[in-house]
């Protein structure tokens, strides 16, 4: 039978997920690579961690994936392969087929997203190497967000700066649109909702009738939301104040907002959630407070933005698992018809609200909207 692979290539994880090639795709293994350029793992879903040889990388990751995948799962035939990739630029609205050219442009936009793209092109180069049969198709982090309002696409910069895409781009968006599908398909009719992408990387989006209309990451996925180590939103003028007034390189600061701030840099015990629920130091309860306010201060944000609400849907590690979270983010929030349903919520139930607006919790898959896209094009 044929099969499709999923390959989520992150900086120095890759996740990978195989599907039977049904008009459902069904999955019949996942996992993923850790600590990859270090003492990677292959770490097969219900299975037994393997150590790989030290400084593995994204290719030697994926070639322990297949053997992985030939001795667990011996009669797959793999003819697709789907990959996460993070920036489209300003052109890709929808998945597309991987060829050379596509390769090409795809590595002009390293700039955009110069600590993902690189490792997602990576792993697609050794998907070609690997598969140079298989049909390889690109599903972007990207493309659910393109048909924003102008408003919501653009920064006030000069008008040359947009040409040249510097643009709010939006991200998450695999995410989304498989969240979009299961409010479709658990509440048909549900036009006006509010996302809460709450994993590692946090986000949030404006859905109107399905379609996203606004989210809190902008130009790159460092704005909106504090997140585990990335800052979320800041005042230009602080980047401006660390190069001119502590000296820092761009590089310096780019460490800094995207693997010393957020959670971890706030409290300075950890970037885990659950670690920062377990502390009882001020610090965590700080970084809790700021992130859950932020959180509620976006939510009024895109409410203003749908003009009123109909749900709320909680997704992402932090968002499908905290009920404290949850409950800090909708307490009070009456005013704006929401109300929890406190046992529902303990329960990390599908709906935990009683008010006028539906709160939902929905497990999302990024990789089931992979499978679906590459197979759709194959
Ligand atoms: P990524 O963005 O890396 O995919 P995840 O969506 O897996 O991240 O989310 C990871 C976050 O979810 C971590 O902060 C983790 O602590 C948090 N998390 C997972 N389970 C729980 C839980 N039961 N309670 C609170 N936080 C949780």
């Amino acid at each position: 039978m044929s099969h499709i692979l999923t390959i989520n290539a992150g900086s120095s994880s890759l996740k990978y997920a195989l599907y039977e090639a049904a008009a459902q795709p069904r999955v019949v293994a996942r996992g993923k690579v850790g600590r990859i350029g270090g003492a990677a793992r292959l770490q097969p879903e219900g299975g037994e961690d393997i150590g790989l040889p030290e400084g593995t990388d994204h290719g030697g990751a994926l070639v322990a994936v297949l053997e992985a995948l030939e001795t667990s799962h011996p009669e797959a035939r793999i003819e697709v392969v789907g990959h996460r990739i993070v920036h489209g630029g300003p052109d890709h609205a929808a998945p597309i087929v991987l060829t050379d050219t596509v390769l090409t442009e795809l590595e002009g936009y390293c700039p955009y997203a110069p600590l993902h793209q690189p490792h997602n092109l990576a792993g697609v180069r050794a998907a070609m190497a690997a598969f140079p049969e298989a049909r390889q198709v690109a599903c972007f982090d990207t493309a659910f967000h393109r048909g924003h309002p102008f408003v919501n696409d653009t920064f006030a910069l000069p008008r040359a700066y947009y040409e040249k895409g510097v643009r709010r781009y939006g991200f998450h968006g695999l995410s989304y649109d498989y969240i979009a599908g299961e409010i479709a398909r658990r509440a048909p009719g549900l036009s006006r909702v509010v996302v809460a992408h709450l994993g590692n990387g946090a986000s949030m989006c404006a859905l109107r009738d399905g379609a996203s209309v606004a989210s809190t990451m902008g130009f790159s996925a460092l704005d909106g939301l504090p997140m585990g180590t990335r800052s979320g939103q800041l005042d230009p003028g602080v980047v401006l104040y660390l190069m001119d007034q502590e000296g820092m390189s761009a590089e310096e600061i780019s460490d800094l907002l995207y693997k010393e701030s957020g959670l971890k840099g706030m409290s300075g015990i950890s970037n885990d959630m659950r670690e920062l629920e377990a502390s009882d130091h001020p610090h965590a309860a700080e970084a809790i407070d700021y992130f859950t306010f932020r959180i509620r201060r976006e939510l009024g944000a895109l409410a203003a933005v749908l003009g009123g609400l109909d749900g709320v849907v909680f997704c992402g590690g932090i968002g499908e698992n905290s009920a404290m979270i949850r409950g800090r983010v909708c307490d009070g929030m009456a005013w704006l018809g929401i109300a929890l349903d406190t046992e529902a919520n303990a329960a990390n139930a599908p709906v935990i609200s009683t008010g006028a607006v539906r709160v939902m919790v929905i497990p999302t898959d990024e990789e089931i909207v992979i499978a679906r896209a590459a197979l759709a094009l194959s």
